[in-house]
């Protein structure tokens, strides 16, 4: 099997594509390098080049001749998505339509993509489950909501079969410190926080009147390995039994964030440096999946998604860095 990773040098991207290589899956990486590292791709060959250029599209599929497609290439950015919308519509839709237009007139049939947890905005109830409302609160969230509508317009017109998956807080890096998470800036929590360990500068713990334990935000992190396994799983379930599904992918347990530091003190076996801050805008006081229909249909068995383990691995990486 040959897949075409979009976007493959990034963080998710990256891990899921060393994973897909472990399985025997043959793969080649698109990336533009405009966020990814050139260094995390660790397997198959990298071209680099930007997935909304149909020409360079055209060329590489019918070169390649691809089973499968697996898009990790969008812009991420809550923050910025508000700020500068049009960048991402023009990615994360204008792109995404672009490459589906190639899958199709490729007969590419089989597309993995990356949703995220943001497509069901301010949670009316939680865990969230697959039925849950999409109603996004940002223009990041709703790209990836067009993204998922796409996918399935493009399932009952021509055909394509989708799986997409719904991350909560990916997390973690790879056990063996080969890649993992390098945001430039970093604006994620973990990385923050370990930083805060190894610098002493303090972190921010943003919003401390929520509606939770602490009052600190609940979230529900899951290890990059966890993901990039559900990857494989998915896409072998779309091809065996050729339907569309989508599946919300989390640990299912949540933490806050001054739950989250204290258990960095405890991996890292110092103190964590923090200032109490205000509110980030746009974040929901609580977000945990519902991870049932995952486990029960792919079969997916979160492995390393306890936060002890995704805190130690990010450690493990946050002292030797590799890019
Ligand atoms: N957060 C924080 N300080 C930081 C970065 C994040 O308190 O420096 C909080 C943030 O408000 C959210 C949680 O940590 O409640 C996770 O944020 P992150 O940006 O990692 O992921 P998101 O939930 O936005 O996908």
């Amino acid at each position: 099997m040959k897949v075409l990773v979009t976007g493959g040098a990034g963080y998710i991207g990256s891990h899921a594509n060393r994973f897909l290589a472990r399985q025997g899956v043959e793969t080649v990486v698109l990336d533009d390098l405009s966020n990814g590292h050139r260094e995390a791709v660790t397997d198959g060959r990298l071209v680099v080049g930007d997935m909304g250029d149909r020409a360079l599209l055209d060329d590489l599929m019918a070169a390649e001749k691809f089973d499968a497609i697996m898009d990790f290439a969008a812009f991420i950015e809550v923050g910025e998505s508000v700020e500068n919308p049009a960048k991402y519509y023009e990615n994360n839709v204008v792109k995404l339509k672009t490459l589906l237009d190639a899958a199709v007139a490729h007969d590419i049939r089989y597309f993995v993509f990356s949703s995220t947890a943001a497509v069901f905005g301010e949670p009316r109830y939680v865990p969230i489950d697959e039925d849950h409302p999409r109603e996004p609160i940002n223009p990041y969230g709703m790209t990836k909501r067009v993204g998922e509508a796409m996918l399935a317009d493009y399932g009952r017109a021509y055909g394509l079969v989708s799986c997409a998956f719904r991350y909560f807080n990916a997390a973690g890096d790879a056990p063996d410190g080969i890649i993992g998470e390098a945001h430039e800036p970093e604006s994620h929590l973990i990385p923050r926080v370990l930083r805060a360990a190894k610098n002493g500068v303090a972190m921010k713990v943003f919003g401390t009147d929520y509606d939770t334990r602490d009052g600190s935000c609940v979230r529900d992190y899951v290890h990059v390995e966890d993901l990039a396994e559900a990857h494989y799983l998915g896409l072998r379930y779309i091809m065996e039994r050729n339907g569309s599904e989508q599946f919300n992918l989390g640990s299912s347990e949540g933490f806050t964030v001054l739950e989250l530091i204290k258990e960095a003190e405890r991996v890292t076996g110092g103190k964590i440096p923090y200032e109490l801050a205000e509110r980030r805008p746009g974040d929901p006081a609580t977000l945990i999946a519902a991870n049932k229909k995952a486990r029960e249909i792919l079969g997916w068995e979160p492995k390393r998604s306890d936060l002890g383990t995704i805190l130690k691995d990010a450690w493990n990486w946050e002292q030797n860095r590799k890019y």
